[in-house]
């Protein structure tokens, strides 16, 4: 595990399975329609149960859904967790169709959705390098730029924000742009 205190923010970078956090708010990886699926996603609604898919679904009659680059918050159901923030990044196109900033985007949101509802602590997965196939290395060098860019901008915001990375590998990668001082 690496610490790392930004402008009051206590920074970790952590292996481990997102829906064991004991944290106020867990981000989802989720898609456009919020109907859960593989991966991250899929974990969050088995471990939380039929409450978040029905305030997925509620949110998807009224608004449609959830655009790439913008969040959304649920309750967490049975997790430790209290809420969930579902966020959408992009699909990994070749790095030519805005993918960087709407996953920087994805990551702000969220944030800004927890700055909102007065969440002090809260745990990303690593968005957009599963299924939508986003570079690891490149997508850790934004994760961790824009978390630091907007805790530098909100003092002591928040107690804790945590990267919980589901593999060993992963954990060394962002582990080394974190070093590297990306
Ligand atoms: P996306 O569609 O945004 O790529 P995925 O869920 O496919 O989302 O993958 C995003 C990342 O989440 C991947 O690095 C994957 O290994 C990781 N992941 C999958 N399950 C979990 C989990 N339970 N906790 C934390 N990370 C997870």
């Amino acid at each position: 595990m690496t610490e790392v205190n930004i402008a009051g923010t206590l920074l970790k970078l952590l292996q481990g399975d997102i829906v064991e956090q004991e944290v106020e708010a867990i981000v989802n990886a989720a898609n456009t329609g919020l109907w859960g699926g593989s991966g991250v996603d899929g974990a969050i609604h088995r471990a939380g149960g039929p409450a978040i898919a029905a305030e997925c679904r509620r949110i998807r009659e009224e608004q449609g859904g959830c655009p790439v680059g913008q969040a959304v918050i649920t309750s967490g159901g049975f997790l430790k967790a209290r809420y969930v923030i579902h966020t959408v990044g992009p699909i990994w196109h070749g790095g030519r169709k805005g993918e960087d900033e709407l996953l920087a985007s994805a990551y702000r949101s969220s944030l800004q959705l927890a700055k909102e509802r007065g969440i002090k602590s809260l745990a990303f997965p690593s968005i957009s390098t599963g299924a939508y196939r986003f570079p690891v290395g490149r997508a850790a060098r934004i994760a961790l730029a824009t978390v630091k860019d907007f805790l530098a901008a909100n003092p002591g915001i928040f107690t804790e924000v945590r990267f919980v990375l589901f593999s060993q590998e992963i954990l060394n990668t962002y582990t080394r742009v974190l070093e590297e001082g990306f």
